[in-house]
């Protein structure tokens, strides 16, 4: 299992002004909790699952299995 940033540095850019913007929060969601602080519970739990393979929501992160 491993984690790595998306290879398109485009991406990687936005994402991370959209995090700055928000305070380290998801920019892809509107709430603002625990479960929404980077990296968010979704891909957390997404990482911790055996069989996912793919990005974060926001495209970010990828885990390859
Ligand atoms: S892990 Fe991805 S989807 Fe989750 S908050 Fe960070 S950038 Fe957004």
């Amino acid at each position: 299992m491993k984690v790595r940033l998306n290879e398109d540095t485009e991406v990687v850019r936005m994402v991370k002004e959209g995090l700055e913007a928000r305070g380290g929060y998801c920019p892809c969601v509107r709430e603002i909790s625990e479960d929404t602080k980077c990296m968010c519970k979704e891909f957390r739990e997404q990482i911790a699952d055996p069989d996912f393979e793919g990005y974060c929501h926001c495209m970010l992160y990828y885990k390859e299995k």
